[in-house]
């Protein structure tokens, strides 16, 4: 094989091992999950790199190099490359499913509120900022009256819609700082940070007669109506001793609970205060 032709397959052989490197580097900088194996991969590419250069010098020094070892380095370049633009892929599709997968755990699939766990979660977050700030956070607990009814007579897939179209209405009605989960079948937990009991219940009040105008309209014209009952629970952080923010939010969420089912007791579409 004559030196022009090996020098030519020596270039191949050194383009390629740089695109490797070059697509490592990207993964390098835009994956925070593979950081550390991709700039370690990145690190022995480059000192790989360097030994294809090794023949040049070779050349440069009227030293024979072999058109065999040229094809070989050339080859290995090649599907070292092709493997990594595979692996890159793989690696970005792998960390976009997951954050996909991360976002779909904190929102309900259906309605869209958040789901139990986050809406826990945040609701944490608030106590904790409350025990700092000393301001105080409401809880409203939510639940659909006589929604078993709406199912028994318009099926469940008219059931789902009349969930979405509240969980709609109530999101429309809340600020942006406040949480509002799906926290059972049709049950939705809200918290209100900085709210007062007073505040709460004009917020609670809003929700009820939004829910009890609107209406979520099916075939032939026909519009189905709901009520819900709400009950609340309010912390003021000055008479509280517990520091544990999931205990006082079960404790809260309880009263709010035990209000709601006080307001159901009491006729339904109305809202009770525990404490
Ligand atoms: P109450 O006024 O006492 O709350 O009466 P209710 O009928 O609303 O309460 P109950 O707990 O007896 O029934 C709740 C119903 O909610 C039963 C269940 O079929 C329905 N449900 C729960 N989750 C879903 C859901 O995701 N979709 C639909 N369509 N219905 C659901
Ligand atoms: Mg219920
Ligand atoms: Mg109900």
């Amino acid at each position: 094989m004559n030196t022009t032709l090996i020098i030519g397959i020596y270039l191949i052989a050194l383009a390629s091992q740089m695109a490797v490197v070059a697509y490592v580097a990207h993964l390098y900088f835009h994956s925070k999950a593979y950081r550390l194996a991709c700039g370690f991969l990145a690190l022995a590419l480059v000192l790989m790199m360097s030994r294809r250069m090794v023949p040049f010098f070779s050349l440069h020094q009227n030293i024979t190099v072999s058109g065999f070892d040229a094809l070989l380095a050339a080859l290995i370049s090649i599907f070292m490359l092709l493997g990594f633009i595979q692996f890159k892929k793989l690696l970005l599709d792998l960390e976009y499913k997951n954050i996909a997968f991360d976002q779909s755990s904190k929102k309900d699939s259906l309605t869209g509120a958040l789901s139990r766990s986050e809406t826990f979660a945040r609701a944490e977050i608030e106590i904790e900022r409350s025990l700092r700030d000393g301001s105080q956070v409401s809880f409203l607990m939510l639940d659909i009256d006589h929604f078993k009814n709406v199912n028994d007579q318009y099926g469940h897939l008219i059931g789902d819609a009349v969930l979405v179209n509240l969980v709609k209405n109530c999101q429309q009605q809340l600020r942006v700082i406040d949480i509002f989960g799906r926290v059972g079948g049709e049950e939705f937990f809200a918290v209100l940070p900085g709210s007062s009991r007073e505040e709460a219940h004009q917020a609670a009040e809003r929700l009820r007669q939004s829910v009890a105008a609107s209406v979520t309209s099916i075939n032939q014209g026909q519009q189905i109506s709901i009520t819900i009952s709400i009950g609340i629970s309010t912390l003021n952080p000055h008479y509280v001793g517990e520091h544990d923010s999931g205990k006082i939010l079960m404790f809260f969420f309880n009263q709010a609970d035990i209000a709601m089912y006080r307001a159901k007791e009491n006729g339904r579409n109305r809202i009770e205060i525990e404490g």
